[in-house]
């Protein structure tokens, strides 16, 4: 029998898709366990990466190990007792082997008493003390082990090893067994899918060496050399669709050229109310330079909250219209749809740009008679919610399309909203522009945003009034709300912001508990109303609408009125229960006031439970830049997170680290475009292995199936 086939059960030779089933030794048991892990061939376990390492001591015997150094040793559990009470107890467990005694002490972890029983083998490491007359080790680092283990003879090597997450059922010391039986082989069969010469270059490792350094160090030193790897790969893949993505776009796809004419800038001009700041007027320059050519335009504009993204997209829009196409923007939330549309028609006044809306909560005439007329083109600015990616819509010539707090949207949205542009023959395709207000630092923007350009609004327009941020505690509400009283005394509005609208379990303040207090209390003789998702959308109209005439004073609203809200002469928010809100929200909120003459004032109440909450809380007080708060947020969190959950529902990278990794997201990055630049839908021989990895990792987010 070879080598090969003495791992199967079938003598079959082992694959890479080998299922785990097929291996030798690993009981069905275990099998089970590792399927609920994700594991389920050969390669699967060559890629569950350990998420650590750690030095095992030399073993010795239990009876040789020396008081006040670091030894190993595996007995058997002979004894188990809990001693003290409540706070003080403790686990007590004797373990023998052959040469003799060791006593275990686990302090706070009376659980213990359950989980390590007399009769188990135990590897336990730690520095032992004198206790008595023999020796105790404290709360060690302990492994549970097969009993046949205590038979087995000490070897004589220290061992640096990896650490496996493992699930209940399954040992990660078992786990490590089975990913050593099968490693050698396992990676013998590794293709490479980078050549000698390539990574000659950059000094990384076969893939094969890869896999076994991290598996199986030698050295400290193997595994950030593994790690290098692996993460190279991770970043190089993602940016090679990102660059053939774009490659695709910019090689198939046309978009109406817009030239600009004197006539047109000077129209575009003359609807702008107020003089733009120098870094509008950069980005509309920028824009203007992008749509001028028939290449699609795919540009990210970020700028904190109140930085007047709003005015920058209309300059865009009015190019298309100009050019006699139409323009459409979309925003995540139905009352910013409705804001936009309001404060876009009082900027085009007298002008015969035909604009209208279209949302979800619509009346079903007026919305089918509205996509009619997109589709036939009597409509030049389409102002909408994700209901302008609905089936049913059908542009006659759309030229611009803006999404508007693109975080807020998935990035499939984005890719959505270009094809609706597209004629039957897909080969026109509106000019996009994502905005955001939610700054991503510049490593993570050039990761998932890779194929966009970046446009920067940094600086606040002139006059814009600083905002101070007070958090309070929730005994002090009283002050709070009849400080707020003052304020509308003297003819400004307030914002006051709840977790949910009814009483539930695990809400705080409630909507509608809070309107009662208040209008029996400090805010009973003014204006309050209430604002939440669950109105119909001509009572939220209604209540903006009178709320901006300054007919009502103060609004009490659940995060409806997160993004977008622009009221100037509100300038006091409250936000209750503070601690419940993320804080790119918080920051969101905030930049509701702030927007008119007088300066604002953000009160967070709240009595924060956990180190999170306090953190974020904190932070929000001692600065009022988005990017700062986004850069802390990505340290409370943790980059997986915000890749996870926030941006793009895209998995987090395993080994690659965009934070820690910077150098290599830029090799990474310029490899890529290069390689891209050369092979612009990898279609060469030496590329096919590089495409179906890159294929199988990101081309169904990316949508690449289409490509090449
Ligand atoms: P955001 O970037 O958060 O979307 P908006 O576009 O809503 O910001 O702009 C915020 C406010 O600032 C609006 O009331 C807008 O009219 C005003 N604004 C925008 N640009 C300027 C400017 N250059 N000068 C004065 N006010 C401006
Ligand atoms: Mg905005």
């Amino acid at each position: 029998m070879t080598a090969r086939s003495a791992i199967t059960i079938d003598g079959e030779p082992l694959t890479l898709t080998t299922p785990i089933e097929h291996l030798v030794g690993i009981s069905p048991d275990h099998v089970s366990r590792l399927k609920a892990l994700g594991i389920g061939s050969v390669a699967h376990l060559l890629t569950h990466l350990p998420h650590r390492h750690e030095w095992i001591r030399a073993r010795s015997g239990l009876g040789e190990m020396e008081a006040d150094v670091i030894g190993s040793g595996v007995g058997e559990i002979t004894a188990t007792r809990i001693a003290g009470h409540g706070r003080k107890s403790r686990f007590e467990c004797v373990l023998m082997d052959d040469t003799g005694r060791l006593d275990l002490v686990f302090f706070n972890q009376a659980y213990l008493s359950k989980k390590l029983t007399p009769g188990m083998v135990l590897r336990v490491q730690g520095k032992p003390k004198v206790h008595g007359p023999g020796l105790q080790l404290a709360n060690p680092e302990y492994d549970i082990l097969e009993p046949e283990a205590l038979d087995e003879s000490p070897d004589g090597d220290d061992e640096y090893r990896p650490v496996y997450s493992a699930t209940e059922g399954i040992t990660p010391d078992r786990i490590r067994e089975i990913i050593a039986k099968v490693l050698p082989e396992a990676c013998s069969l590794l293709e490479d899918h980078l050549s000698d010469e390539y990574r000659k270059e950059r000094a990384l490792p076969t893939l094969a060496d890869a896999y076994r350094m991290i598996h199986a160090p030698e050295t400290e030193d193997e595994v950030g050399v593994a790690r290098r790897r692996l993460a190279y790969d991770e970043l190089l893949l993602l940016q090679l669709g990102v660059h053939m993505k774009r490659a695709h776009l910019r090689r198939t796809l046309k978009a109406p050229a817009l030239p600009r004419t004197p006539e047109i800038e000077a129209r575009i001009e003359s609807r702008i109310p107020f003089e733009l700041t120098p870094d509008q007027r950069h980005v509309v320059e920028q824009i203007a330079q992008d749509m001028s050519t028939n290449t699609p335009t795919n540009r990210l504009i970020q700028g904190d909250v109140g930085s007047g993204k709003t005015i920058v997209a209309l300059c865009a829009m009015l190019r298309a219209i100009a050019h006699g196409h139409q323009a459409a923007i979309m925003a995540p939330t139905e009352i910013l749809a409705e804001q936009h549309y309001l404060s876009i028609s009082k900027l085009l006044e007298g002008s015969r740009t035909r604009i209208e809306l279209l949302t979800g909560s619509m009346p079903s005439d007026e919305r089918a008679s509205v996509v009619e007329r997109i589709g036939a083109g009597k409509i030049d600015l389409i102002v909408g919610t994700h209901a302008l990616v609905s089936d049913s819509v059908r542009f006659h010539s759309l030229a611009v399309a803006i999404i508007d707090e693109q975080h807020r949207f998935g990035v499939e949205q984005r890719a959505k909203l270009r094809v609706k542009g597209s004629t039957d023959e897909g080969e026109e395709t509106p000019h996009v522009i994502v905005m955001t207000a939610t700054p991503i630092p510049r490593t993570i923007g050039l990761t998932i945003y890779g194929d966009l350009d970046i446009s920067t609004i940094e600086h606040l327009p002139q006059g814009r009034q600083p905002v101070t941020t007070r958090l309070v505690r929730p005994e002090q509400r009283g002050t709070v709300y009849s400080w707020v009283r003052e304020r509308i005394g003297i003819g400004q509005q307030a914002f006051i912001v709840v977790p949910s609208i009814e009483k539930s379990e695990r809400s705080g303040r409630d909507l509608r508990s809070l309107m009662k207090e208040l209008e029996g209390g400090e805010l009973h003789d003014v204006h309050v109303a209430a604002m939440h998702g669950k109105l119909k959308r001509q009572t939220r109209e209604q209540i903006m609408h009178r709320f901006r005439a300054g007919k009502i004073d103060a609004l009490i609203a659940t995060t409806v009125i997160e993004v977008g809200v622009d009221v100037p002469n509100a300038s006091v928010i409250v936000i209750e229960d503070a601690d419940r809100f993320g804080l790119a929200q918080l920051h969101q909120l905030r930049g509701r006031v702030g927007r008119g003459d007088t300066p604002g004032v953000c009160v967070l109440v709240a009595d924060p439970k956990t180190d999170d909450g306090r953190e974020r809380l904190d932070a929000m007080v001692q600065t009022s830049s988005g990017f700062v708060l986004a850069q802390k947020d990505l340290e409370i969190r943790g980059a997986g997170d915000v890749f996870g959950t926030r941006q793009s529902g895209m998995s987090p990278f395993k080994v690659a680290d965009p934070i820690q990794d910077q150098d290599l997201l830029m090799l990474a990055r310029r490899d890529a475009a290069d390689w891209i630049d050369e092979s612009p839908t990898l279609d060469r021989n030496e590329d096919a292995l590089a495409r179906r990895r890159l294929l199988k990792a990101h081309g169904q987010w990316l949508g690449l199936g289409d490509v090449g």
